[in-house]
């Protein structure tokens, strides 16, 4: 006998029926189309993402660690290890991080929560008056996968970058899997600035040959460029120990940026 429901559905878990005081029941997924993108709190306008389409922004090796992350994911998941996706505005990071959101659902029923961090920042204001900002932080601190997208460009006020250097801080020590996208570079992506100082412990993770049209200075980002003029060094270094840097070139608009 085969199953009526939807197998990602977390009401019925793929049954199609759920129980009642008064018994068995049919589960609402079997009349309407369960949607994961919202139950992960993805935006709408990403609810269809697609782990397959994912290799039309990537390169080769970038997408090997992506795929070689989703694959062993449960060890980095045991360690707190999520990811960082840098890259420009418009690559298509926060596809893939909605897209691998509801892989690692599907496949590890692991429930993760997307938030824009811009956004973030509007409720907590709104939910300081009636004290349910600390609710929400501490509901953030505490879910086993959290997506921080467009880290870098809310308006940092001091109160608000105290917030989400204390959030990272938190799921740091807790070994918690953070994903965060973002267009500000962290110091250890990079080699150096264009003022030509050497920062941080001057890493070059990238490679010349990796540098696309769309991508041109990653060995020369601008001061202002770099996450760590936003939150601090200490708070970077930190993201640089719990997460894997994934760097999204956005293939397909440089192919466009060729042709044209
Ligand atoms: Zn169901």
């Amino acid at each position: 006998m085969s199953s009526e429901g939807n197998k990602s559905c977390p009401l019925c878990g793929g049954l199609g029926f759920v129980f009642t005081e008064k018994g068995a029941k049919r589960c609402r997924c079997v009349y309407e189309r369960f949607n994961l993108g919202k139950y992960l709190n993805i935006p709408k306008r990403f609810w269809d993402a697609d782990i397959r389409q994912v290799r039309q922004t990537l390169d080769r090796k970038t997408l090997a660690t992506l795929y070689g992350y989703l694959k062993d994911f449960k060890t980095f998941y045991r360690k707190g290890v999520g990811l960082l996706l840098v890259g420009e505005q418009g690559v298509g990071k926060t596809y893939i991080v909605s897209a691998v959101l509801k892989y690692l659902y599907t496949k590890y029923r692991i429930k993760g929560l997307f938030t824009d961090t811009k956004e973030l920042s509007i409720k907590l204001r709104e939910s300081f008056a009636e004290k349910g900002a600390s609710e929400i932080i501490e509901s953030l601190a505490r879910v086993p996968i959290l997506v921080l997208d467009d880290l870098g460009n809310e308006v940092l006020t001091d109160w608000y970058r105290e917030i989400l250097t204390g959030l990272i801080s938190r799921r740091y020590n807790e070994k918690k899997v953070t994903f965060i996208t973002t267009n500000y570079y962290p110091s250890y992506l990079v080699g150096r600035t264009s003022e030509g100082q050497s920062l941080g412990r001057g890493v070059k993770v990238i490679s010349r040959a990796e540098r696309g049209i769309n991508f041109p200075k990653l060995n020369t980002v601008s001061e202002d460029m770099l996450l760590d003029k936003r939150f601090g060094s200490h708070m970077v270094s930190r993201l640089g120990e719990m997460t894997i840097p994934i760097v999204v070139l956005g293939r397909d608009k440089r192919l466009q940026k060729v042709v044209i």
